[in-house]
């Protein structure tokens, strides 16, 4: 076990999912960790799901990078950093700052993310810096600017309770999310008048407690709102006055919505007339509707599409930033949100500002004393990889995440990084699949260890705090990054000595020069002290400089970001979806368990996890499994142009015909084949950039060893 720091309770957050849920963990006599929630945290009161349960199950030191390592011999500190700073300069001075690229990711602390982006977008002069949350939430953030002027959540967890109504769309939030689920459980069970709506082609433990589930068919979302809206407009649901003296582009949208009648809807979505009818009528008669939406819906080539006809929805109806109303988009990581608050996002500047804003480009510039900003986007995380793969990006820095599982096209990736001329991984483990690549690795410290903020769903920012020492050598990533930064020269711009000092300096950031005018300000800590930030309680952003009080919610006044304070309606187009063809002819679906995480580097520790769901499988229909003749259990052969997992039958009704479903945890190390991202086609949102990973055209055949 990890070497005891002190004997006392540490109030710290969750590091698993979007909840972000508040822990208190105790450090016995005997060296033992005991977790609990914190009744206190306004995200959990108090409880936890089974993965935060299992937390101190995951703790021990088996299998953790310890020490730096080059060319995989034990190296020095100073060693590993002088090097990691001479080939980054090397490449930029022979290449230009476009040669390098940072792969960061929503387990980073938002202190670790803030020192990355300063880093790559303000003083290498590239905004090559993108994140595994693109593969997350990065059509929502799409979707928020282009209808509000920001990339900004406008309600709270608390209207999910308050709402009459909750449509739950592309999220299985009883595994993805599963406080929250508990919560909106509860409150559903104490009030009989409230209803929920499911969405999603696979009737999930979600489904249980809903009053309507509506199989739809992959990517008919877009349809679905779409045909809302109209619905919305033909039944005059809609807040005329709202729309007229808050929002833009209403006809269009309108227009563009109407483009399919019902019967087309219904081919479309899957549905069937009676059932969108029905759901139509639900958000037509209730006026408290929250819709919580998340991977299902940004995961798609039409993933920033799709959030804007959810959006359009809330908009022509006024339901928007009043208590138990509004669209909620739900984050999968714990510092997804943290990450798009500094930048971390190959299109964003830190503090929510735009990157192809002259304004915000000079405001950051001249806050950070940066000798240039970049004025164009960088790759996104798909793209990044393109460019590791022809040579264009040469040196790669990798933290805290597993690309040659998570990614698209997984084993292209795996061969890019395998060729690139430089790479570096900061992690805490030292065997995943992307480190065994790595030229240079870098330790890094891990739950219980490290100390700084993350931020949830509802913006709320909350301490993870360190209760246990440092193993070996592992440092945090934003030293790291920032003794990095001093070797390559930028010396005082990478002075901070602890987490509180970038905090201070992020919180600063956020204010610089604001009148009051951006959406995402925490200025009244621009000045915080390393006691006062120990002793930071969770709260919600904005909390700007002087503030009287917190915001609970956005536009709650009807006004939005874009210049002329009003909202946009966009027109967006529903696909009819594509017929399967004969030789590929399932649609895969992927997505999480309920007790593991990602490439389950920690919660694969935990026997009691893996006690759920041992071992990869296919969700398949009866029907399906005799036609491909395999039986419960069965190990089933699964195949795209891109790949193939062998996995076991799991055969199951709730699972709509010719859809498939495999989760995306397991990886190479716990099962042969079973890398499913290794079948996802590197297929991009325009938008978003985020890949489509809920609608792979692939075969299934039942699997014979030889
Ligand atoms: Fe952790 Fe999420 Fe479970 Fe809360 S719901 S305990 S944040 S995994």
């Amino acid at each position: 076990m990890p070497e005891l720091v002190h004997e006392k309770s540490t109030k710290t957050t969750c590091p698993y999912c979007g909840v972000g849920c508040g822990v208190i963990a105790r450090v016995g006599d005997d060296g033992a960790v005991g977790v609990k929630g914190d009744p206190e945290h306004p995200a959990n009161f108090g409880r936890l799901c089974s993965k935060g349960s299992a937390l101190a199950e995951t703790l021990d030191l088996d299998g953790r990078l310890l020490y730096p390592e080059i060319g995989g011999r034990r190296a020095g500190w100073d060693e590993a950093l002088d090097l990691v700073a001479t080939r980054f300069s090397r490449s930029i001075a022979e290449h230009g700052p476009d040669s390098v690229a940072f792969y960061v990711s929503g387990q980073l602390l938002t202190e670790d993310y803030y020192i990355a982006n300063k880093l790559m977008k303000g003083f290498i002069g590239s905004a090559n810096i993108d994140t595994n949350s693109r593969l997350c939430m990065s059509s929502s953030v799409a979707g928020h600017r282009r209808a509000f002027g920001a990339d900004t959540v406008p309600g709270t967890y608390e209207d999910l309770e308050l709402a009459d109504l909750v449509i739950l769309t592309g999220s299985n939030l009883a595994w993805c999310h599963p406080v929250l689920h508990q919560r909106l459980a509860v409150a559903k069970a104490s009030r009989p008048e409230m209803k929920v709506v499911v969405i999603d082609p696979r009737r999930t433990m979600t489904a249980d407690i809903a009053d309507m589930h509506l199989a739809i068919a992959p990517d008919g979302d877009t349809a679905l709102f779409n045909g809302l809206l109209a619905h919305l407009v033909r039944s005059g649901a809609v807040d005329q006055n709202y729309i007229s003296a808050h929002t833009k582009n209403f006809v269009e949208a309108f227009a563009a919505a109407s483009a399919l009648d019902l019967p087309e809807l219904a081919t479309a979505t899957g549905l069937t007339q009676a059932e969108l009818r029905d759901f139509y009528r639900l958000f037509e008669t209730i006026e408290k509707v929250v819709t919580c939406y998340s991977q299902g819906v940004n995961q798609s080539v039409g993933g920033t599409d799709k959030v804007n006809a959810i959006l359009n929805c809330h908009l022509a109806t006024g339901r928007i930033g009043r208590p138990g109303m509004g669209p909620f988009s739900l984050t999968g990581q714990p510092n997804a949100m943290g990450g798009r608050e500094v930048g971390g996002l190959a299109n964003m500047l830190a503090a929510h500002m735009d990157i192809d804003q002259p304004l915000h480009r000079d405001l950051v510039q001249r806050f950070w004393g940066a000798p240039a900003l970049p004025a164009k986007p960088g790759l996104k995380a798909v793209d990044m990889f393109r460019a590791v793969a022809d040579g264009r990006i040469k040196a790669l820095w990798i933290m805290a995440t597993n690309p040659v599982v998570s990614l698209p096209d997984a084993d292209a990736v795996e061969a890019a990084i395998k060729n690139c001329p430089f790479v570096v991984v900061s992690d805490i483990l030292r065997e995943t699949d992307t480190a065994r690549h790595a030229h240079v690795l870098l330790p890094s410290l891990g739950w219980g260890e490290k100390d700084g903020t993350v931020t949830n769903s509802e913006r709320r920012i909350s301490r993870q705090r360190a209760f246990l020492a440092a193993p070996g050598e592992a440092r945090a990533d934003w030293w790291q990054l920032a003794e990095v930064g001093r070797r390559m020269g930028f010396g005082q711009a990478f002075a901070h000595t602890s987490p509180a000092e970038v905090f201070a300096e992020h919180a600063a950031l956020s204010g610089f020069e604001n009148d009051g005018g951006r959406d995402f300000d925490i200025s009244a800590h621009a000045a915080i002290d390393r006691e006062s930030y120990d002793d930071l309680l969770p709260f919600q952003w904005p909390q700007p400089n002087g503030a009287a009080r917190q915001e609970k919610r956005f536009f709650a006044d009807g006004g939005f970001y874009h210049p002329d304070g009003r909202a946009r309606f966009v027109a967006v187009e529903a696909r009819m979806a594509k017929a399967a063809s004969d030789a590929l002819p399932f649609t895969l679906n992927t997505g999480r368990v309920r007790d593991h995480w990602h490439t389950m580097t920690r919660t694969g520790k935990s026997a009691r996890l893996s006690g759920h769901l041992a071992e990869p499988f296919v969700e398949i229909h009866p029907r399906d499994a005799q036609e491909i003749g395999v039986a419960d259990a069965d190990l089933v052969m699964i195949e795209s142009p891109y790949g193939r997992v062998i996995v076991r039958a799991l055969v199951t009704e709730r699972q709509a015909e010719r859809n498939l479903f495999v989760p995306m945890h397991w990886n190479d190390q716990f099962a042969a084949k079973a890398r499913i991202d290794a079948l996802v086609a590197p297929v991009t949102d325009p938008y978003s950039g985020q890949p489509a990973s809920k609608n792979v055209a692939v075969r299934a055949a039942p699997f014979a060893a030889s």
